[in-house]
């Protein structure tokens, strides 16, 4: 089990306290047999929390976080957390009682910004606060807990003791935790989990946890068992039963990547494949080439931006380019026929499109056809409307691209 800290307070980068809690913590989680690989500094702010927690969810199984549940608005630890796994706080009742019996006891109303105090996680745990009015929280995502616990020294230490160190005890692994990734393509997360049911939800062992980063979605599978044999035999068949419903849109598993993928597809047909890019300049060319064994199959390419680079390296006939634009279905299949042809390749891409940030041809930005011409068939090509930054767009063309060609 990896854990990492997170100290959150402005206060902390200005050197007006020193980071106490993390040695606290690492202290009592070494105790416990829990390797601590990571501490973090984050001062009060949305952007810079939100980096670190994302970082901390694709690293660490256990992220314990001190500080920032107060009630005011740089408090902000519980609200980021909870925007990174797409969660909704719900109210905690008996947190809610708490409160006011805290504030009652003084004769005081409590006031509205403290309400935010009795929010926790759903289905996640609650630890009492009997010294403060911030109970601590945790939430189980994918494969990492997420403990929050608050910044008073007061708070944190008997909470720790009474409700945190049992908890750790309990979620401890005693045997081993195995992950399976499964790494799709051409499928948007909300329609992959759609399509899943209330399997995601209902699976605990292994537990799903989906993740989309540019225009991919992964599923990571994890399971605890004691050991390891016994846990991939429990991922398994959770894995076919995701295959059944979604296996056309998977093209790896684990540290695959798209672009090793193709390579490996195409050494096993024994085909090779050219490249005419447009918009993507040259960016397919330098993902295949990135992958160790590509000169087995890949021939080469041309970067054909302008109009006459279309007509001289990939072959593209003049009056097509005039009647149809470059940006066009037309475009795309014969810069792939024409390259295909020129360099004698099984198979050539093309991708032709407006990666904006202006739109081109009076076409918009992000409209882009992918083109694939195979040797011994018609050409064909299809039309994608990407969305995002111009480097998003490229790189989600050129992938788009890739999974043609596995499709
Ligand atoms: P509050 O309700 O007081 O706002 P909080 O949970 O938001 O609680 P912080 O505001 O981050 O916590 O910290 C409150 C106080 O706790 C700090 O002023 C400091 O004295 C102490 N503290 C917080 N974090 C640490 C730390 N990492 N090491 C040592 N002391 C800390
Ligand atoms: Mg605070």
């Amino acid at each position: 089990m990896r854990a990492e800290l997170v100290a959150v307070g402005t206060e902390l980068l200005l050197g007006q306290i020193v980071d106490t809690h993390s040695a606290f913590l690492s202290r009592e989680l070494s105790g416990l047999g829990i390797g601590v690989y990571y501490h973090t500094s984050v001062g009060d702010n949305w952007n810079r929390l939100k980096g670190v927690v994302e970082q901390a969810a694709s690293r660490s199984d256990l992220v314990i976080f001190t500080g920032g549940l107060g009630p005011t608005e740089d408090d902000l630890t519980k609200e980021v957390v909870a925007k990174v796994l797409g969660l909704q706080l719900v109210e905690h009742p008996p947190s809610k009682v708490a409160l006011e019996t805290l504030f009652g006891e003084r004769g005081l109303s409590v006031p509205l910004s403290n309400y935010k105090q009795a929010l926790v996680f759903p289905d996640g745990r609650v630890f009492a606060n009997p010294n403060g009015t911030a109970p601590g929280v945790a939430v189980t995502y994918g494969r990492t807990t997420f403990v929050l616990l608050p910044g008073p020294p007061t708070e944190l230490y008997p909470m720790f003791e009474n409700e945190v160190r049992p908890f750790l005890e309990e979620i401890r692994p005693d045997g081993v935790l195995v992950s399976h990734v499964l790494r799709f393509y051409g499928i948007g997360e909300s329609h992959l989990t759609e399509r899943l049911g209330d399997l995601i939800q209902k699976q605990t062992n292994p537990t799903i946890a989906p993740l989309a980063k540019e225009g991919e979605v992964t599923l990571r599978l994890t399971a605890k068992a004691e050991r390891e044999a016994e846990a991939r035999s429990l991922i398994n068949p959770v894995k076919e039963q995701i295959l059944r419903t979604v296996g056309r849109f998977l093209y790896g598993e684990n540290e695959e990547t798209l672009e090793r993928a193709v390579v490996q597809e195409l050494t096993r047909q024994r085909k090779t494949l050219a490249l005419a890019e447009s918009c993507t300049g040259g960016l397919l060319a330098h993902m295949l080439t990135s992958v160790p064994g590509a000169s087995k199959v890949f021939q080469g390419g041309v970067v054909s931006y302008t109009a006459d680079a279309k007509k001289l390296m990939a072959g593209v006939p003049a009056d097509f380019l005039e009647k149809k634009g470059a940006v066009s279905m037309d475009a795309a299949l014969s810069m792939a026929e024409g390259t295909r042809g020129r360099l004698g390749a099984d198979f050539a891409l093309s991708v032709t499109g407006v990666a904006g940030p202006a739109p081109s041809e009076g076409k918009p930005v992000g409209l882009v056809y992918v083109g694939l011409a195979a040797r011994g068939e018609p050409p064909r090509a299809h039309r994608l409307d990407l969305g995002g930054s111009r480097q998003k767009i490229q790189i989600r063309a050129a992938k788009h691209a890739l999974f043609t060609l596995l499709e």
